[in-house]
């Protein structure tokens, strides 16, 4: 927060600190994969349009891949109208991205302008519509786009300091996995850049923030150019690419460009069956990408990455949760190459149970006794609907009574 009282002096100061990584979250230390940090005089840089042949590939193509009318490029593209210097996009991108609440903020930049910025452009592109806080410390958000398209996005708070957000990558999904409260969504589209870090950016002005991952709304490998921009940007607001995961339902295509993406962001895959049947059931896409197909695509990842394949599991009550559906994941995968994340199931509109806390720890102890590496995930927010789609659902729900 800054004080007015003394504009000269805590401009000095503020630039100062802005130079300098955040202490107490130990952010910034990591640098994309080439070495670069990413250019100033450009900051917004990225690409605006989605990914629109996988789009293609789904069949899409009559909706907006995306829509791009407020976002930082609105930023760059103002100042160099008003005749500013081009550092001066560098300035505001640094002030945002460090959690600056606003343009008056902004101490090094002339007061006219700062007054002329908020006049002409929207501070963020997303706007809040509903907020919740869990017992845990867990936020969540709802917000809508300037087109009204809901999105969603999580804070979780560990007692280990570490803040960790969830984003969306999509507004809906497109792909409708049997037990997921988004996949019971209508999709809208894909997100923009802008749409992308400012769900980050929302809880960066909250407090210091250092790990993410595309786990909210949406098919982050169908809108991959986009995520990838913000991943490019995400270091700035505290969060390494090291510390950046991207969750997939197993996009192969998606699958391949990160792992020739030289971002060392982590893939995630949700993998949920080791039975291609029950697989195809639960996670339709199965039919589109085999089951074999997407691990032979991880497995190449991991051997140009050398970083481990978290799968994700969500543990269903008589669904996939007994000792021989735990013996086939083994077989399924390399203890190297694979760790397994047990999701506790967070209760939706859907049929499905939860697996109990019996189940899940006889499931995790089997994955270890075979060599594979298991956590059980914290329940985090359980009590604000924290699971992917479920604050968009309740809001739909409450809106259409
Ligand atoms: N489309 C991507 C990312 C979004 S979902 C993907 O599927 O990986 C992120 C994770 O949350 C996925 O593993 C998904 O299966 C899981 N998930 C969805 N609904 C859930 C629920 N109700 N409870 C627990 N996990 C859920």
């Amino acid at each position: 927060m800054i004080c007015h009282h003394d504009h000269a002096r805590q401009a000095a100061v503020d630039r100062h600190q802005l130079l300098r990584p955040h202490v107490s979250c130990r952010i910034g230390h990591d640098r994309p994969a080439d070495g670069h940090p990413p250019r100033c005089d450009q900051p917004f840089g990225g690409t605006p349009g989605g990914d629109t042949h996988d789009g293609e590939v789904l069949g899409e193509t009559h909706l907006p891949a995306t829509i791009d009318i407020v976002d930082l490029h609105s930023i760059e593209q103002t100042l160099a109208e008003l005749g500013e210097p081009r550092y001066r996009a560098g300035q505001v991108w640094r002030w945002t991205a460090q959690g600056a609440p606003d343009y008056a903020s902004m101490t090094d930049l002339p007061a006219r302008l700062r007054d002329l910025l908020a006049e002409q452009v929207p501070f963020s592109t997303l706007s809040v519509a509903d907020e919740a806080v869990a017992r845990d410390g867990t936020i969540k958000a709802l917000f809508r786009t300037h087109d009204g398209r809901p999105v969603e996005a999580v804070l979780m708070r560990y007692r280990d300091g570490r803040r960790s957000l969830c984003l969306s990558s999509q507004s809906g999904c497109p792909l409708t996995c049997a037990f997921c409260a988004t996949g019971g969504m209508r999709f809208g589209r894909n997100l923009t850049a802008s749409e992308i870090l400012d769900q980050a950016l929302h809880f960066r002005r909250l407090e210091p923030v250092d790990h993410a991952v595309f786990m909210g709304m949406g098919e982050p490998l169908i809108n991959l150019d986009n995520v990838l921009a913000a991943c490019r940007r995400l270091p700035e607001i505290g969060i390494s690419n090291r510390r950046t995961a991207v969750s997939t339902v197993g996009w192969i295509p998606g699958i391949e460009r990160l792992r020739d993406d030289p971002m060392p962001v982590r893939l995630a895959l949700s993998l949920h069956a080791a039975d291609p049947a029950l697989r195809s059931e639960l996670m339709p896409v199965n039919d589109r990408y085999p089951l074999d197909e997407v691990i032979a695509a991880c497995r190449s990842y991991y051997e140009r990455k050398r970083r481990m394949v978290f799968v994700e599991y969500v543990m269903l009550a008589g669904v996939n949760d007994s000792h021989i559906q735990a013996v086939q994941l083994t077989e399924l995968l390399e203890p190297r190459m694979f760790k397994v994340n047990l999701i506790p199931y967070n209760p939706t509109d859907s049929p499905y149970r939860g697996s109990s806390p019996k189940a899940i720890e006889a499931f995790r102890a089997e994955l270890e006794r075979r060599g594979i590496s298991a956590t059980v995930r914290l329940t985090r927010g359980r009590e604000i609907e924290a699971a992917c789609g479920q604050l968009a659902a309740r809001a739909r729900a409450a809106s259409a009574v």
